[in-house]
């Protein structure tokens, strides 16, 4: 594990980082502890009501270090996206981390029945949101000296499961544009672009796809973060087009494993 000391010797003072998804669960508690690193965070989700609440805590805490964009993915047209990148060009010189964390359940089905709208729906948020939002974002990316992308998977974006239909193929969507990205920065951009699964972590998502489970027996979004901080510590900057696992976090074997 990244020791306690390196987690608090990580400052991203000069950072400014978007996450979507920011509203709830594992994108909540992460822009609270990017800002608590010193990030300024830019809070994109569909809730308003949510993502002012997270407002008022973290601009509390860290006056003038956050802002919020509210934005339905499932409603949102390309022009949208140009304007949150135009809006974002006029109050930052750059971007220096996006994190795609928003994303859908959707049904549970066999393929065979699979609602058709609810298929689509969830495409739009977890895949062709992802890909409007990057296109939109990249030039601002290009400007930082060290930009990181996260793209968050799952285990099953990694191995299709029986019955996670258009969730499962949305994860897997997101795998094979991190690598398709990865590969065109790879010698062109310092740019570092990732795909990360949390694993079973206790949020309103998990609940939802396990409805009998205790949720006391789930870890809790906080239990990842230094999997998270580390993807935007200097060291990191070696690690690109990777597949990572939060839960098996460990920042040296990671650099041994996965350094270019
Ligand atoms: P939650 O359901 O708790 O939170 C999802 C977030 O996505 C919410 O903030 C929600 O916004 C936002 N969102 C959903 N739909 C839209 C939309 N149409 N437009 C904009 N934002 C939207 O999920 P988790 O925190 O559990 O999951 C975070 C990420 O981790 C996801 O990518 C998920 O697939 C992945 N993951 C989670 C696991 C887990 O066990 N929790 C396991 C493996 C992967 P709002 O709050 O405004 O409604």
């Amino acid at each position: 594990m990244m020791s306690d000391t390196t987690t608090q010797q990580l400052s991203l003072a000069d950072k400014t980082i978007l996450v979507t998804g920011a509203g709830d669960g594992i994108g909540r508690t992460l822009s609270k502890t990017l800002a608590d690193q010193g990030a300024t965070v830019i809070l994109l989700s569909r809730s308003q009501e949510k993502l002012e609440t997270l407002y008022d805590e973290i601009e509390a805490q860290h006056p003038g270090k956050v802002i919020i964009h509210p934005l339905d993915f499932s409603k949102a047209s390309d022009a949208d996206y140009k304007q949150l990148a135009e809006s974002l060009n006029e109050q930052f010189e750059c971007l220096d981390g996006l994190v795609h964390n928003a994303a859908l359940l959707g049904a549970r089905s066999p393929i065979e029945f699979y609602p058709e709208k609810e298929w689509a729906q969830l495409m739009e948020v977890n895949v062709n949101a992802v890909f409007y939002l990057t296109r939109a974002l990249l030039p601002a990316l290009q400007r930082s000296k060290d930009a990181r992308m996260l793209f968050i998977s799952s285990s099953v974006g990694r191995k299709g499961r029986a019955y996670w239909g258009a969730y499962s193929v949305s994860k897997f969507a997101l795998e094979g544009l991190m690598q398709t990205l990865a590969d065109e920065l790879a010698a062109t951009s310092k740019i570092r672009v990732n795909s990360l699964n949390p694993g079973g972590t206790r949020t309103a998502m998990r609940r939802d796809a396990y409805p009998g489970e205790n949720p006391e027996s789930v870890p809790t979004p906080e239990s990842l973060m230094p999997a998270y901080l580390f993807l935007f510590s200097p060291e990191a900057q070696a690690i690109h087009g990777q597949a990572l696992d939060a839960r098996e976090f460990d920042a040296e074997k990671w650099l041994a494993d996965y350094s270019n």
